[in-house]
């Protein structure tokens, strides 16, 4: 099975904080990998450094067969890595539709159109407010058109930062079904962070555990939920 992205021993700062102690991560291609991990835990920062919005001080970050540590942002979205950010960060100002283009800037192929057609149809929602300024959507519909305008970039992989973060509970799972449908039906490999373990290790085929900067637990999402750690410290139960 090929690694669409690999991070090996990847150490990041903030000035003298070190938010990331020696992280390796394997994402193979066509899975839904999560990463989980409290408040703090280093997630955010991880899928920071994989984006090429923070550089690694040391390890590397390998993206599609290709070196990517060092990396800028918008390269990496050329090259097929779609970042959806913590706390949707959709343009508020601008519709539905016009965000959804955005998220297709940097191609030139002319099938745009018809990748904004699949997508509502994802989330016909989105269709039906496509004239619709975006930032006075609810929080879950925002959360839709975040996941929506990074499926415009036609990611090889796309990065999914707490898509649960203040939806209810039953818009999580309707959120979370179709993550799942993207991935198996359009063949998007997902990398996720979340702090809901339950709703991300029921999505996911393996996960990793993020403590203070380094990952102490790794495995199949299956037998991570069935763990009694991850049951103790991330499910509320014990
Ligand atoms: P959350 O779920 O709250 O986003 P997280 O697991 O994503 O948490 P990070 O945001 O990656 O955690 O933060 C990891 C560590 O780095 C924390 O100790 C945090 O205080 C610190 N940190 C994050 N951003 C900065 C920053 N800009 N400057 C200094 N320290 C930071």
């Amino acid at each position: 099975m090929t690694n669409v992205l690999e991070v090996r021993n990847v150490e990041t700062f903030y000035g003298p904080i070190m938010a990331l102690r020696g992280v390796s991560i394997d994402v193979p291609k066509g899975q839904i990998v999560t990463i989980l991990g409290a408040n703090g835990a280093g997630k955010t920062t991880l899928m920071k450094t994989v984006s090429g919005a923070l550089d690694p001080e040391k390890g590397t970050v390998t993206f599609l067969g290709d070196r990517t540590d060092g990396s800028e942002p918008d390269q990496m979205v050329k090259k097929g890595m779609a970042h959806v950010p913590e706390g949707r960060e959709v343009f508020p100002f601008l519709t539905v539709e016009e965000n959804l283009r955005l998220g297709a800037y940097t191609r030139r192929d002319k099938e745009i159109d018809a990748d904004i057609e699949m997508c509502f149809g994802y989330f016909p929602i989105l269709k039906e407010r496509r004239g619709q300024i975006a930032g006075t959507l609810s929080g879950g519909q925002q959360q839709m058109l975040a996941i929506g305008r990074g499926l415009l970039a036609r990611p090889q992989l796309m990065l999914l930062d707490e898509p649960s973060l203040g939806l209810s509970p039953l818009l999580v799972q309707e959120i979370f079904e179709i993550i799942k449908r993207l991935n198996k039906e359009q063949g998007v490999t997902m990398l996720l962070v979340e702090q809901n373990a339950q709703v991300a290790l029921n999505t996911a085929d393996f996960g990793y555990v993020l403590e203070i900067g380094r990952i102490v637990m790794a495995g199949e999402a299956s037998k991570l939920l069935a763990s009694e750690d991850i049951q103790e410290f991330y499910l509320g139960g014990g």
